[in-house]
């Protein structure tokens, strides 16, 4: 119940020298009504900890680290689509995992990204503790910002472990998010268009 006192008392144990999430995860063990001394979960707080770190590492990136000089000047004036780009984030409420697919458009306007960015930049936003709505928006701005394109359009369908696993459990629904900007915005042509090449049609 005291939060102070617990954290002084796990300090105190014998993994003096763990990282501080380390103490924490055994600590969180022990409330579980778990041992965490027993055989099977002695390096469990390790692992955890590195698994939690390597899922949040996004926090300590930003775009431009990803971008690098990716950047390219062409006169291509189409869409760009990638679709199916796979991606697993964890939601902020729960801490769970919630995963799918990230469709990215966008219209150049003089400037086109490396291709291989476009994954690179789901990644880095979805390795870090999130909402659907916010991920989908991040993107989309965030390339907006690299290359300033005519139009972008960012789509997301996802399932939550939130909601398969506990609460209303419904194992079978999915969310789908979208963040349009520019000519995917303003016009249905545009987003008729990445929405029928993302639906394979
Ligand atoms: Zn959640």
């Amino acid at each position: 119940m005291d939060a102070p006192d617990v954290l002084a008392h796990s300090i105190a144990a014998p993994a003096l020298l763990a990282p501080r999430g380390e103490v924490l995860v055994r600590r969180l063990l022990e409330q579980l009504g778990e041992d965490p001394q027993r055989e099977g979960l002695v390096n469990t707080p390790h692992r955890v900890w590195e698994s939690l770190s390597q899922l949040t590492s996004g926090y300590d990136q930003d775009v431009m680290d990803v971008i690098g000089d990716a950047v390219f000047s062409e006169s291509y004036n189409e869409m760009v689509v990638v679709r199916d780009i796979e991606f697993y984030s964890l939601c902020e409420h729960h801490m769970l995992p919630f995963f799918g697919t990230c469709h990215v458009a966008y219209i150049p306007d003089g400037r086109i990204l490396g291709l291989s960015k476009l994954p690179r930049m789901v990644d880095l936003f979805s390795h870090r503790l999130q909402v659907q709505e916010r991920l989908t928006t991040q993107i989309a701005e965030a390339l907006e910002e690299a290359i300033g394109p005519r139009g972008v359009g960012v789509v997301i369908e996802a399932s939550h472990l939130c909601m398969m696993m506990r609460g209303v459990e419904k194992q079978s629904s999915r969310t789908t998010t979208s963040a349009m900007r520019g000519l995917f915005q303003t016009d249905p042509r545009t987003r008729s268009e990445f929405l029928n090449l993302i639906n394979g049609s």
